[in-house]
């Protein structure tokens, strides 16, 4: 059965009314029948069937055995890290979600774990990094602003043989583009605020484990620390993933578009994305994902941020913000906005600099969005660029 039918037969029709939309379950409390018993749910942060139905949703479209939905991307990451202890030790990819960095640097650190960030393209430098306390290897692919791919399977091969967990952040590729659990991982983490929700306006996070006993663990944390995802964001989520295909597949399209085209201009250095057969991973994510994705980043010929704020303060269709994933174009510079809480010391590491630009393209027109940037380019440098649309010819393109 195909992706999208397959979620389509898994959201559940109300079994007491028959109504086709899941029911939102609006409510703290369940009556009890008796002191102990009840209907399966007592207090809505404990459980919640609106929210099970959700957490069920993405354990079957992530082929894991148990979902968890959480009131943010980031409250699901720290869930995840609240499965170690202190003296526990982490690697993490060296180009990671700054809010990610930031947890693994300061309240995980303080709380007696300590990460390594490595270049996890490189195998042997992971393995050199594993000490006796290692428990975690912790990966974002594609990562962020950069698009590179990290191999999956081969990290997992890793983690099999010294015994370690591996978790995904899998917010860039979404569940219907790639499906880490598949490819050796044992949690799958989603800012689902992103591309799961689709539409810019709900925050929340989902945890998908492989294992029924580490899914167990993770239910815990969430009702012991509390964090959960109210019932009428967790209906918005069910609703998100109904299109999730559908929309991935045109963000793709798009973004490959404007990835093209803005390969063709001269104010533009680089351009990163995963879909250009330039891109230093496109035969990784040809294999490992389904679709390239809506994210495409570029470097301005001036790498200056004085030249990036030029261009992101001029367009009209791509608005000034953060985040990524929604039906609307964003626009924004990684340095000064998304990137802000890595320290401007570590910024080259992570391959930031003032002239780099992140696109998350949406589901307008194409054509428009490129125009839309040739303004902005021209505006900002002063040079006359001539629009020159590439389509894509057919869908095959688009998928990997
Ligand atoms: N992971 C990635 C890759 C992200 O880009 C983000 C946010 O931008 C997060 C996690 C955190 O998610 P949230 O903002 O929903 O807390």
């Amino acid at each position: 059965m195909k992706e999208q039918t397959q979620i389509l037969q898994n959201i559940p029709v109300d079994e007491l009314t028959g109504a086709l939309s899941v029911p939102i379950y609006q409510t703290t409390n369940f009556v009890h029948d008796q002191p102990g018993h009840h209907k399966g749910f007592d207090y809505t942060r404990s459980g919640n069937p609106t929210r099970q139905v959700l957490e069920e949703l993405i354990a079957k479209t992530e082929r894991g055995t148990t979902g968890a939905a959480f009131a943010s991307g980031m409250a699901a990451i720290d869930a995840v890290l609240r499965l170690l202890s202190s003296g526990d030790h982490v690697i993490a990819g060296n180009d990671i979600y700054g809010g990610t960095y930031r947890l693994l640097t300061t309240l995980a650190h303080r709380a007696g774990i300590t990460t390594t960030f490595v270049d996890l393209h490189d195998p042997e430098a992971v393995t050199r990094a594993i000490e006796k306390k290692t428990k975690l290897i912790w990966i974002e692919t594609p990562t962020n602003p950069l698009l590179r791919v990290i191999n999956i399977a081969a990290l997992a091969r890793i983690t099999r043989a010294h015994n370690l967990l591996l978790a995904v952040d899998n917010t860039f590729a979404s569940p219907v583009s790639q499906k880490p659990l598949a490819l050796g991982a044992d949690i799958v983490v989603h800012s689902a605020t992103k591309y799961i929700c689709g539409h810019s306006d709900v925050i929340s996070g989902l945890v998908v484990t492989k294992d029924e006993s580490i899914g167990k663990e993770i239910l815990f944390i969430q009702n012991a620390s509390g964090a959960v995802l109210s019932p009428f964001e967790s209906w918005l989520l069910i609703r998100g993933l109904e299109t999730l295909e559908l929309r991935v597949k045109q963000h793709s399209e798009n973004a490959l578009a404007v990835a093209k085209w803005l390969h063709s201009c001269p104010e533009v250095a680089e351009v990163f994305y995963p879909g250009l057969p330039s891109h230093e991973h496109y035969e990784l994510a040809r294999q490992q994902q389904r679709y390239f994705g809506g994210v495409v980043s570029f470097r301005l010929k001036y790498d200056t941020s004085t030249e990036a704020t030029r261009v992101v303060t001029n367009t009209k269709l791509f608005k000034l913000a953060e985040s990524l994933g929604g039906i609307k174009s964003l626009i924004a510079h990684p340095a000064t906005m998304t990137h802000a809480s890595i320290p401007a010391s570590r910024h080259a590491d992570f391959g930031i600099t003032g002239g780099l630009i992140r696109l998350s393209v949406g589901l307008e027109d194409a054509d428009d969005l490129i125009d839309d940037l040739s303004r902005a380019l021209k505006a900002a440098t002063g040079s006359a660029q001539t629009v020159n649309h590439l389509h894509v010819p057919n869908k095959v393109s688009i998928e990997c």
